[in-house]
């Protein structure tokens, strides 16, 4: 842990942190030194973690990247937070991301950007940028991230690092500060598929008293089938993912995956996934929807911010939160309440809703012919800061090949799969069916 704590601190300057307490985390050491001293030696025992800020702790500040969270601190830990805890692990504080997750770059966050450890003059990817970074540096060895869009991992693909996002419901949402709710997962980010398997089984589980949409399913162990043969396995690839607008540094990596697979014995099924391109106006329609419900709860009363001077309540909302959220939560909030609103709730928020299940029963039909679906994490590798800070759409638009599979609830992981453009990291993305991570971790494994 203070290995870990000194090389944070020495590459504080590509902003992967936002808070640390050298006294919390060297208190946990201890505990967990002396758990293994009693024999208690869990996998994970004494390994140092670090917890994006979107998940609420009770020895760390928790901003989910927001002034309107400045210095909250909540009186619990998320699920994921515990079971993580539980299994032994140390934590190193809070990590940057886009302010409530919302963002393809961690430029939304509040405090500061984050820089990508392969060329700082690059962002490393969004929203859970700051738990890439840290583990592509080296300052943790593995981390936490929510993926409502892509957050896992877009930015694991950008920084070279493995993230897996588990099917919808896995991990319990309770203390994750929400984003979209119907989309909203956590998940592990570290440098090898085994890591993030062992990290995965510790932070799935059952949650049934305070997140109504975990699975009763019972803890699994996501390692079990590290290390099968690949043979026989086919891969599908979809058409609409190697179209034009994929740099062709990314598809020159991605075919060398896909030809690496086939010497592994497995077999490459084309496939089609029809409303890809679909995918985009969707998730901007429900996940603004959502966030605009979920977002009212900061209204300076609850948490957080509250505005210096105002006249009535009416003005004391609006100037906190005014004051609180940023440029994208703003933008995000006001399209959501648009969406939602009378008159044009059928014309947006349903047709998105019953798109949604389309793309979703697309999946099904593509499982029909394949067991894991490849294709890029994201068209092109990570760009400049600053490049498309001042345009949303460009950075909606990078979203493409993730949101797919987030509308559909199903698991996406990145792996890293050689370089691209400007010599960045290229992640080629595995998704599997429902339930299907010990599958894709596998398949991960093999290819690493
Ligand atoms: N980039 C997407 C967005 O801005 C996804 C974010 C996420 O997965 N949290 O909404």
């Amino acid at each position: 842990a203070r290995h870990f704590l000194a090389r944070a601190r020495a590459h504080d300057d590509l902003g992967a942190w936002l808070a640390m307490d050298e006294d919390v985390t060297l208190a946990q050491a201890r505990a967990a030194d002396a758990r293994i001293a009693a024999g208690d030696a869990t996998p994970l025992a004494g390994v140092p973690i670090a917890h994006k800020d979107i998940f609420v702790t009770r020895d760390f500040p928790s901003t989910a990247g927001s002034r309107m969270l400045e210095g909250y601190r909540s009186p619990f830990d998320a699920t994921v937070v515990a079971r993580l805890a539980d299994a032994g692990c140390v934590s190193l504080g809070k990590l940057n991301c886009d302010e409530f997750a919302m963002g393809s770059a961690n430029e939304n966050s509040a405090w500061r950007p984050a820089r990508n450890p392969w060329d700082t003059s690059r962002i490393p990817g969004g929203s859970s940028g700051g738990s890439a970074v840290a583990v592509a540096a080296r300052l943790a060895p593995a981390v936490t991230g929510t993926d409502t869009g892509g957050s896992i991992r877009q930015p694991a693909a950008f920084c070279g690092i493995t993230g897996i996002k588990p099917t919808y419901g896995r991990a319990s949402r309770y203390g994750m500060i929400a984003f979209a709710s119907s989309l909203d997962q956590a998940g592990p980010m570290a440098r090898t598929a085994e890591d993030c398997a062992l990290l995965l089984s510790a932070l799935c589980g059952p949650d049934p008293d305070r997140d109504s949409t975990s699975l009763d399913m019972p803890p699994e162990d996501f390692s079990r089938s590290l290390g099968d043969s690949l043979d026989g396995l086919r891969i599908g690839v979809p058409r609409e993912f190697f179209g034009e607008g994929l740099a062709p540094g990314v598809r020159a990596a991605l075919d060398a995956a896909l030809a690496e697979y086939v010497k592994l014995g497995a077999r490459l099924v084309e496939i089609s996934l029809p409303r890809t391109e679909l995918a985009i106006p969707v998730y901007y329609i429900i996940a603004p929807a959502e966030a605009s419900s979920n977002l009212s709860r900061f209204d300076g009363v609850k948490f957080g911010h509250r505005a210096k001077h105002y006249g009535d309540l009416q003005d004391m909302y609006r100037k906190t939160r005014a004051e609180g959220f940023g440029d994208e939560v703003k933008r995000r909030i006001m399209v959501g309440t648009y969406v939602l609103s009378h008159g044009y709730y059928d014309a947006y928020y349903l047709q998105a809703q019953k798109i949604r299940r389309m793309i979703a029963d697309d999946f099904q039909q593509a499982f029909q012919s394949c067991d894991v679906i490849a294709g890029p994490v994201a068209p092109t590798v990570a760009w400049k800061l600053g490049e498309k800070s001042a345009d949303p759409v460009a950075n909606y638009l990078a979203d493409i090949f993730t949101l797919p599979g987030s509308l559909a609830g199903l698991p996406g992981m990145s792996i890293p799969c050689g370089f691209g453009e400007h010599g960045m990291p290229v992640g080629l993305q595995l998704i599997g069916n429902y339930f299907g991570e010990a599958k894709l971790l596998n398949a991960a494994h093999r290819f690493q």
